[in-house]
C-alpha cells in the first residue's frame, strides 16, 4: 500500500488553498462541503471558485501571489496553481511544517492524496489508485455508484440513532453484530430503500425491544418496469431489487438481456401474453403475485417498458392492497419514449408538435372506439402501441377524420434493441410497406409530423435492423 486511507475531520478548520481556476475550485467544494474553512490565495480567481469563497462561511479570498506565512494555522493544504514552482514552493514548505499537502496532478509532491468518493453520507466510499491512474480510479467509483442504492446515507442515519441503545441492550459484540446484519440486510433497510423511513423506524425500535421477532411473515412484492429491451436503460433501482428477488414473474416483452441480470438462483416464471394467446391469464397473474408474497418471498413483476403504461400494473397492485402486502413500484422507460429516441423522432419539437398522445391501437372485435377525431388534429404526436394488427384501420381512420393522407407515420420494429428496424411512410403508404417488409413485434406507430426528422437525427444502427 503506497498510501494509508484515513477521514480527517475538518470542520471549522482553516485549510488553504493556493491557486484560483476550475481545478482549484472542484478541490475548493469538497473541503467546504467537509465542512472547512477555506483561505484561497490567487492572483486570478475563476467564476466558479468566486461563488464558492461567497457562499460558504468563513472563507477568504485572498486575491495576491502566494507567501509562507498562508500556511500559519493551516489544517491541510492544497496547491492547484498552473505554476509548477510555486506548487513545488508550496509542498516543501508545508511538508517542512508537517502540514499535510496535496498539489494537483503532482503524485510526486503531495503528502496526501484525494480519492475519487462516493458521498452517501454518512457513508463515504473513497477509491484511490495512488495517484498511478485518477481516471481508473473514477471508473470503478461510476461501477460502485449504480451498486449503492443513494437511500445507504438514509439508512447509516437511522441506524446510527439507535447505536448507543443496541450497545445497551446487547452485552456482546457477537450478539450486537448478528443484530445489525438483521436489520441491515433484513426488511428494515428494505423499508428504507423503499421510501417508507417511519416504517423503518418502527420495525427497527420493534426489533430493539424484542430481537426474536419474526422480521416479516409475508414477503414483498416489486413491480418493476423492465423498459423497451435494452437493458443498458434499466434504473438502478430496477437493476437493485431484480437482483434481491427470490422469484421472479416475467412477460414476453422483457428481453433475455435484461433477464439476465436477475439474481443467478432466482425462479423465474414465465406468464407471458402473446396477442391472441393468453398463456396465463390476468386474474390469474394477480393471485400469483398474492401467493408466492404470502409464502414469504419476494417477489420481481418485470414489466416490459412501465408497469404503469398499458401495462395493468394497476390491477396486479390492486390485488396486493386487498391482501396488505407490501409492494413497491418501480417506473420504467415506456415503449414511446425508448422506440422515439432510439429512432431519431423526438415526441415533441416546438416546429411540429406541442403535445404528445399514448394511445392503445388494439383492436376489440376487428374495430377500436377511439376519438378519432381528437386524434386526426394536427400540431401533435399520436403513438400507438400494440397497433400493428390494426395499422390499416388505425390509418384509415386517421383520414377518414380529416387527417392528411400524407401525414408521416414511422412504425418500429424491437426498438432499442439489435433488431431495431424503422418503416417510414405516410398515413397512405404504409399498410403496403409493412405488407411488402414484414416486421415482428413488439412495434410501435408514431403518427406526425415529427417522423421527418428520423431521416436527419437517427444514430442508433444495430447491424440486423
Ligand atoms: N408497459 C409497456 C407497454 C405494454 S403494451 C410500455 O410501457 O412500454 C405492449 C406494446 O408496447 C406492444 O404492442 C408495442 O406496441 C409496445 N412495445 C413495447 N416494447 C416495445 C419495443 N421494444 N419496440 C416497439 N414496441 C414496443
Amino acid at each position: 500500500m503506497d498510501f494509508l486511507p484515513v477521514y480527517i475531520d475538518i470542520k471549522g478548520q482553516r485549510c488553504l488553498v493556493v491557486g484560483g481556476g476550475e481545478i482549484a475550485a472542484r478541490k475548493a467544494s469538497l473541503l467546504v462541503k467537509a465542512g472547512g474553512e477555506i483561505d484561497v490565495v490567487a492572483k486570478q480567481v475563476s467564476s466558479a471558485m468566486a461563488s464558492i469563497v461567497a457562499a460558504a462561511k468563513g472563507c477568504q479570498l485572498h486575491q495576491r501571489g502566494y507567501q509562507q506565512s498562508d500556511l500559519q494555522g493551516a489544517k491541510i493544504v492544497i496547491a492547484a496553481t498552473n505554476d509548477e514552482e510555486v506548487n513545488r514552493q508550496v509542498s516543501e514548505e508545508a511538508k517542512a511544517l508537517s502540514i499535510p499537502v496535496n498539489v494537483v496532478d503532482n503524485p510526486g509532491l503531495c503528502s496526501f492524496i484525494l480519492p475519487a468518493i462516493i458521498d452517501r453520507s454518512p457513508i463515504v466510499v473513497a477509491v484511490s489508485s495512488g495517484g498511478q491512474s485518477p481516471v481508473l480510479a473514477r471508473l470503478i467509483r461510476a461501477k460502485l455508484e449504480t451498486s449503492i442504492p443513494a437511500s445507504y446515507g438514509r439508512l447509516a442515519k437511522l441506524v446510527g440513532a439507535v447505536r448507543d441503545k443496541v450497545k445497551a441492550r446487547f452485552d456482546t459484540v457477537n450478539q450486537r453484530r448478528e443484530f445489525w446484519e438483521g436489520v441491515l440486510t433484513g426488511p428494515v433497510a428494505e423499508y428504507v430503500f423503499a421510501g417508507k423511513d417511519e416504517d423503518a423506524q418502527k420495525m427497527l425500535e420493534a426489533q430493539l425491544n424484542d430481537p426474536n421477532l419474526e422480521p416479516r411473515a409475508t414477503g414483498e412484492v416489486y413491480l418493476v418496469g423492465a423498459g423497451p429491451g435494452d437493458p443498458d436503460l434499466l434504473t438502478f433501482r430496477a437493476l437493485r431489487l431484480m437482483q434481491q428477488a427470490d422469484v421472479v414473474l416475467y412477460d414476453r416483452l422483457v428481453s433475455p438481456q435484461v433477464l439476465d441480470l436477475v439474481r443467478r438462483d432466482a425462479e423465474r416464471i414465465y406468464v407471458g401474453k402473446a396477442r391472441d394467446d393468453h398463456a396465463v391469464p390476468q386474474d390469474q397473474i394477480n393471485q400469483y403475485l398474492v401467493d408466492l408474497a404470502l409464502q414469504g418471498r419476494r417477489v420481481c413483476r418485470l414489466k416490459g417498458g412501465d408497469p404503469f403504461i398499458f401495462g395493468r400494473g394497476g390491477e396486479e397492485i390492486d390485488k396486493l392492497a386487498e391482501h396488505n402486502i407490501d409492494f413497491q413500484v418501480v417506473p420504467g422507460i415506456t415503449a414511446a419514449s425508448g422506440c422515439s429516441t432510439y429512432a431519431g423522432i423526438p415526441l415533441t419539437h416546438r416546429d411540429y408538435s406541442q403535445s404528445v398522445r399514448f394511445v392503445t391501437g388494439h383492436l376489440k372485435n376487428g374495430t377500436s372506439d377511439l376519438d378519432w377525431e381528437m386524434l386526426a388534429k394536427g400540431s401533435q404526436t399520436v403513438v400507438f402501441y400494440m397497433g400493428l394488427v390494426g395499422l390499416p384501420h388505425i390509418c384509415s381512420s386517421l383520414i377518414a377524420h380529416g387527417q392528411s393522407p400524407e401525414m408521416p407515420i414511422a412504425l418500429i420494429q424491437q426498438g432499442t434493441t439489435a433488431n431495431q428496424k424503422v418503416l417510414i411512410g405516410t398515413l397512405a403508404t404504409m399498410p403496403e410497406i409493412v405488407k411488402a417488409n414484414p416486421v415482428v413485434p413488439p412495434t410501435l406507430i408514431i403518427v406526425g409530423e415529427v417522423v421527418t426528422l428520423h431521416e436527419k437525427l437517427q444514430w442508433f444502427k444495430p447491424e440486423s435492423g
